[in-house]
């Protein structure tokens, strides 16, 4: 038996705190109860309109421990120990009042946004609501409904978070990841954090089972986050017991204190397959280039796929150098957020099939009669003999087949362009051989 403690919606646009509220909440709960499984940082649909942050909620799990238990934080200098499994746990009327003064006292209520609630439930909802969640827009009484029965939920404001707050404690993983969080000092917070970009890149070589860490395209650090929040920095990774290891190969800013997660990040639970996409969903769709690829305003480059304008915008930097080389009939798979207007495809990741022959006209056909070199009609026209008359059509010119530089194989944008939920190619690709950075093949 274990007690669900599901919050979200708590931060405002300043920065990302719900999961500083978490650490909160498990300071606050392991004074009398012990945690059960790792806390659980849980991403939901990036493309909800009304979330322009990241979208994440918060479950801990409290009990009664048994068995054996390892260290999975650091707060106020005391070890915070996990459980595998738990005897009994406590009544959500227990702490009801206690999670409610934690998430009273940190949730940003003056954000016009920000709309906290949390859940203490006795069972969990069924992981239909997550999945719903992470990948479609979920109504705030479709989310009670899921709960009805299973314990309490407090909601404030219009009471949105409760959708965030249950679908947290709905997730039972197929796949997932880690991450380590690690917080600054109260006073340091909005000063400019202090990391040593060095020591990042070492640890991402040491540690190969985190990604995420490092942008060596464009020399940046991935694991700040650029807001004002308590958030020192968070290394992600695939091996749990490798993330405290990483967090100590880090100098600069000593953390104030640290928790282990277990997440949905880097999973691609997010991704629609199977259906025709639909707005405010993530949608996986294969096509022929239809049009050639080009570069809008503001340095976003654009491609036609089944009816559908594909974008990799400007941010994803050095990933349009790949889209740019599509040609019309090449055949690729695209993973992407549907938009509404302009209706369009923001591109995650794509695959390139099968690469289209691509022709180049040499010269014009010299003439069959007298072998005079005939003139040019006109885009599309064919060619006329000035001295015979006689005319030829367009296949009749000479040409010769464009090498490709494009390969086939996944590509992804940058490091530090990726959404939370994205899945990265070095997590699709783990244990293949023989892989480069950006390139990889579906079958390998
Ligand atoms: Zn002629």
């Amino acid at each position: 038996m274990v007690l669900w403690i599901g919050v979200d919606d708590t931060d405002s646009l300043q920065g990302m705190c719900t999961t500083f509220l978490a650490t909160e909440l498990v300071r606050e709960l392991t004074q009398d109860f012990d945690l059960i499984g790792y806390p659980r940082l849980v991403r939901l649909n990036p493309n909800i309109p009304w979330k322009t942050r990241g979208n994440g909620a918060v479950c801990v799990r409290i009990g009664r421990g048994r068995g054996s238990s390892i260290v999975v934080g650091r707060i106020e200098d005391r070890d915070i120990r996990m459980f595998r499994r738990s005897t009994h746990g406590p009544d959500p009327h227990v702490v009801n009042g206690r999670v409610a003064s934690v998430v009273e006292r940190l949730s940003r209520f003056e954000d016009g946004t920000t709309n906290p609630a949390f859940a203490i439930l006795r069972y969990p909802p069924p992981p239909g609501l997550y999945w719903r969640a992470v990948r479609h827009v979920v109504s705030i009484p479709e989310a009670l409904r899921a709960a009805r029965g299973r314990g309490l939920v407090k909601q404030y404001k219009n009471g949105r978070g409760a959708v965030g707050a249950l679908a947290a404690t709905a997730w039972r993983p197929h796949d997932r990841t880690y991450e380590i969080l690690a917080y600054r000092e109260g006073w340091r917070w909005g000063t400019p954090r202090r990391i040593d970009p060095e020591s990042v890149r070492r640890m991402d070589r040491a540690f190969p089972s985190t990604f995420n860490n490092f942008d060596f395209e464009n020399h940046r650090v991935v694991i700040a986050p650029r807001s004002p929040c308590p958030v020192l920095f968070g290394i992600r990774g695939d091996n749990p017991t490798d993330l405290p290891a990483a967090l100590a190969e880090l100098e600069g800013e000593h953390p104030e204190r640290w928790l282990l997660f277990e997440t949905n990040q880097g999973t691609d639970d997010h991704v629609v397959t199977g259906q025709s996409p639909r707005v405010n969903e993530t949608a996986r769709m294969m096509g022929r280039v239809e049009s050639p690829a080009r570069t809008i305003a503001g340095g976003h480059v654009v491609f036609r796929i089944a009816n559908i304008d594909v974008v990799a915008y400007e941010p994803s930097k050095q990933f349009r150098q790949i889209v740019r080389q599509l040609s019309v009939g090449d055949r690729v798979r695209v993973v992407g957020a549907i938009r509404k207007s302009p209706r369009s495809l923001n591109l995650e990741k794509i695959e390139i099939v099968e690469l289209a022959d691509v022709n180049r006209k040499l010269a014009n056909p010299l003439c069959t009669d007298c072998g005079k070199r005939a003139k040019s009609l006109g885009k599309g026209a064919g060619y006329r003999c000035v001295r015979c008359r006689a005319r030829f059509p367009v296949q009749a010119a000479p040409t010769i087949r464009v090498a490709r530089s494009l390969r086939l194989g996944w590509y992804q944008p940058p490091v530090g362009s990726r959404r939370h939920l994205s899945k990265p190619l070095e997590r699709m690709f783990r244990g293949s051989s023989n892989m480069g950075l950006r390139t990889h093949r579906l079958n390998a």
